[in-house]
């Protein structure tokens, strides 16, 4: 596995590939990696000649600077778990190499997605998101990458911008990995107390408990689920929680559409912000 530091020598690296006919499949993350990321490696090896990773705990989107200082970092171990997963190369850069200036003014606004799910209550985080996906868009030029589903409003939005901003990448959705109790895998959950982990399993029981509500009653109102979604969620403080149009990311007012619909919820357990999905 070759780790590269420097956007130079990523375009460069890249660019030779390109020339050798060789495809891309890129993963972006923000390291401290787990069974999710090692998954959408597993899947992007299979998608390209080469695979490339980034690791970067990207500040632009981090609304709250608390959450930004207190994210979980392993680089030695990441090293290792992106080289076992078959990353051929895993760009590393510094925070100096990605922004050596002022913060950069320029923002990818969607300004209709701003009222719904985290971007609600999470300003510019996304405009962060997609501001640091583009230029390693722009770096690499992939022909296809792969992003989690667990970051479900994350992934229409870059699906999105790369259609928009006419990329030639292929924007390809991963399945969420679990723990064997149901608790999605994320970074974040390494801050959590063994108290806050045993909690913390209501957020995916929530979720799976409305969805076989409404597997086995189509003709649940939106009202209902959300009942039983808040109930399971018990003592839990969700920011939101709710069925969404799994397109619109529009609340649904009344009864399920026969399309697909997301449920979501965004919940604080030990101020650890964590968040979860099913599609039903
Ligand atoms: P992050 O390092 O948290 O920015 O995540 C990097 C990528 O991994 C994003 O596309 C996430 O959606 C994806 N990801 C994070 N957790 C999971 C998970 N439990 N299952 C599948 N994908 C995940």
């Amino acid at each position: 596995m070759q780790i590269i530091k420097t956007i130079t020598d990523l375009e460069e690296t890249a660019g030779r590939l390109r020339a050798e006919n060789q495809s891309i499949a890129f993963v972006p993350t923000m390291g401290y990696l787990h069974e999710g990321h090692v998954s959408l490696f597993q899947q992007a090896k299979a998608l390209g000649d080469k695979l490339v990773a980034s690791i970067f705990v990207n500040p632009l989107q981090f609304n709250d600077a608390e959450d930004y200082h207190k994210y979980p970092v392993d680089l030695d171990g990441d090293i290792q778990k992106a080289k076992s997963a078959g990353v051929d190369i895993l760009f590393m850069p510094s925070l100096e190499e990605i922004y050596p200036g002022v913060k950069p003014g320029i923002k990818i606004f969607y300004p209709d997605t701003a009222d719904k799910l985290c971007a609600k209550f999470r300003p510019d985080h996304f405009e962060g998101v997609l501001l640091i996906v583009h230029n390693l868009f722009q770096w690499i030029r992939p022909n296809t990458a792969v992003f989690g589903l667990k970051d479900y409003q994350q992934y229409i939005l870059i699906k999105r911008m790369a259609s928009d901003l006419h990329f030639k990448t292929k924007i390809i959705g991963a399945e969420i990995i679990r723990e064997a109790d149901g608790l999605a895998f994320s970074s974040r959950n390494a801050r959590l107390t063994p108290e806050g982990r045993r909690k913390a399993t209501k957020i995916s029981a929530a979720l799976f408990e409305t969805r076989n509500a409404i597997r086995a009653n189509a003709a649940l109102t939106t009202g209902e689920c959300h009942e039983i979604l808040l109930k399971s969620l018990d003592e839990i403080p969700a920011e939101y929680a709710g069925i969404y149009d799994a397109i619109s990311l529009e609340e649904i007012p009344r009864t399920l559409p026969p399309g697909k619909a997301l449920i979501a919820i965004a919940a604080y357990i030990d101020g650890v912000r964590l968040i979860d999905n099913l599609l039903v």
